[in-house]
């Protein structure tokens, strides 16, 4: 077959989608700006970038997030794989050491005979077979190319947590601990707080400058990625119940819990880089290096990255979207990724398969894939093209997305399990049926 598939943009979705098109047997060519045009937080040439966050989350089958693992793991994912070839430490979760993850994916796509990497802005969607997957932060001259298919877009505001040298931290005031003692006991640091400390972090917090908004910009939040400032707006306790949650993670040798936590997730396989987990932030950074220094432990802290805020645009996929990611209107153009509503860096690779495995299916003149509604990536899927498109918001995979159980089962944990083996049974006969699934590769807790 000669058609060559497009694919718009290499970051998670996009590299996700060009490799499935490629291992399909089809020839694909991969757009991607960087770095000749950056974003506001991308970094690094690579494709696949993790802008924030170095934690794929949970890794744990009874979570839907890690039953969309699972499922991504069946399905040959080449970024579940490069994830976990690049792990580190982080207990139940899937973290990874983010240079050597995008540098894995990069040279598996640029290895590959039948993909074209091209790096340079692309202003138009080409009539061809095409995947979107440019991402919240789409270069201007695409969104508004997008919007003569998409119409207006939807946004709301993310923000990046900063990272620290662990040879710039006074060790001696810090504690290697995972809450609960689940997972490996070096996963992470932590930076216990007395009352009187917590509360002087605190009021430095609420007293901070931040980055001001553009007067026509109406923040709003994705509620998993509220920046702390705006935790701590809405009262003093807000933070020891959210990112500095002390439950499960006692000083060392004790019983004793301390007021208030930060934990410090390794960053990268040798170990010399923590990020500040749940600290995303749009503090002015001269506010960030001052307050953050007040952190028991951080008085010599060296930051390589602060933490930083964008607006992130989607679109309204209940009324645009069929559920294998085509356009109603223009059944050539799939969109993938952050841009379709679905949240988080998982979702994000899911929707690249199915977008990249239905692109294929339909240069092959076959109907699209359409995943049941009882697996969690066909419970995202459902959820983002049929959710009511006036309070349309991005999600995460989510056990409150699956159908409900027939009985319904009241026991929560009993219920979970049920859940992932009814998805765990769905996959096997959507595998059996298309015959795609190689190999099937096992959780790795
Ligand atoms: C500030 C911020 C913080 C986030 N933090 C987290 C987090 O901690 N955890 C999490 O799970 N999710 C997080 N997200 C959400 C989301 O998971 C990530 O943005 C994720 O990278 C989105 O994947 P994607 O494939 O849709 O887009 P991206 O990974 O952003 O990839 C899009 C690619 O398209 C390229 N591109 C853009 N326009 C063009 C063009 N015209 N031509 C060619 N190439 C183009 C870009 O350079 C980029 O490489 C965050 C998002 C933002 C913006």
């Amino acid at each position: 077959m000669s058609q060559e598939i497009v694919v718009i943009g290499g970051g998670l979705a996009g590299s996700e989608a060009a490799w499935q098109i490629a291992e399909q047997g089809l020839r694909v060519v991969l757009y991607e700006m960087r770095p000749q045009v950056s974003t506001p937080v991308h970094q690094t040439s690579y494709c696949a970038e993790l802008v924030c966050s170095n934690s794929l989350g949970s890794n744990f089958p009874q979570k839907a997030s890690g039953l969309l693992k699972e499922e991504l793991r069946r399905l040959n994912s080449l970024l579940l794989r490069k994830a976990d070839e690049n792990r580190v430490p982080a207990g139940q979760a899937l973290a990874v050491d983010r240079e050597k993850f995008a540098q894995g994916v990069t040279e598996a796509l640029m290895n590959h005979p039948n993909i074209r990497l091209i790096r340079e802005e692309k202003k138009e969607i080409p009539d061809e077979i095409t995947i979107v997957a440019t991402g919240p932060l789409t270069s201007h001259a695409l969104t508004e190319e997008l919007k003569k298919h998409c119409g207006t877009y939807l946004y709301y505001y993310d923000a990046v947590a900063p990272i620290v040298t662990k040879e710039s931290l006074n060790l001696s005031k810090l504690y290697f601990a995972s809450r609960y003692g689940h997972g490996d006991d070096k996963a992470y640091l932590n930076a216990p707080f007395t009352k009187e400390e917590y509360e002087v972090f605190v009021h430095a917090i609420v007293g901070s400058e931040r980055v001001p908004y553009a007067p026509h910009e109406d923040p709003k939040f994705f509620e998993a990625c509220m920046p702390i400032e705006e935790l701590v707006d809405r009262g003093i306790d807000t933070l020891r119940f959210g990112p500095m949650k002390p439950v499960g993670l006692p000083l060392p040798g004790t019983h004793r819990i301390p007021y208030g936590v930060i934990q410090l997730r390794q960053e990268n396989i040798e170990g010399t880089l923590y990020n500040l987990v749940g600290f995303q932030t749009r503090m002015k950074w001269g506010e960030q290096e001052r307050i953050f220094r007040t952190i028991p432990g951080f008085s010599e802290a060296e930051f390589i990255r602060f933490g930083v805020m964008h607006r992130n645009i989607f679109v309204n996929a209940p009324t645009l979207l069929e559920e294998t990611l085509a356009l109603k209107k223009k059944p050539k153009l799939f969109l993938a990724g952050q841009i379709t509503g679905v949240e988080g860096y998982v979702e994000d690779v899911a929707s690249g398969w199915l977008a990249g495995m239905n692109a294929v299916r339909r240069v092959k003149g076959e109907s699209g894939l359409v995943f049941p509604r009882t697996t969690a990536i066909g419970s995202l899927m459902h959820h983002i093209t049929h959710a009511n498109p006036e309070s349309f918001q991005p999600i995460n995979a989510n056990f409150s997305l699956f159908p409900p159980l027939d009985p319904p089962v009241k026991d929560k944990t009993l219920r979970q399990q049920q859940v992932v083996e009814r998805a765990r049974k769905a996959m096997e006969q959507l595998g059996s049926e298309m015959g795609c699934f190689k190999e099937e590769r096992v959780m790795n807790v």
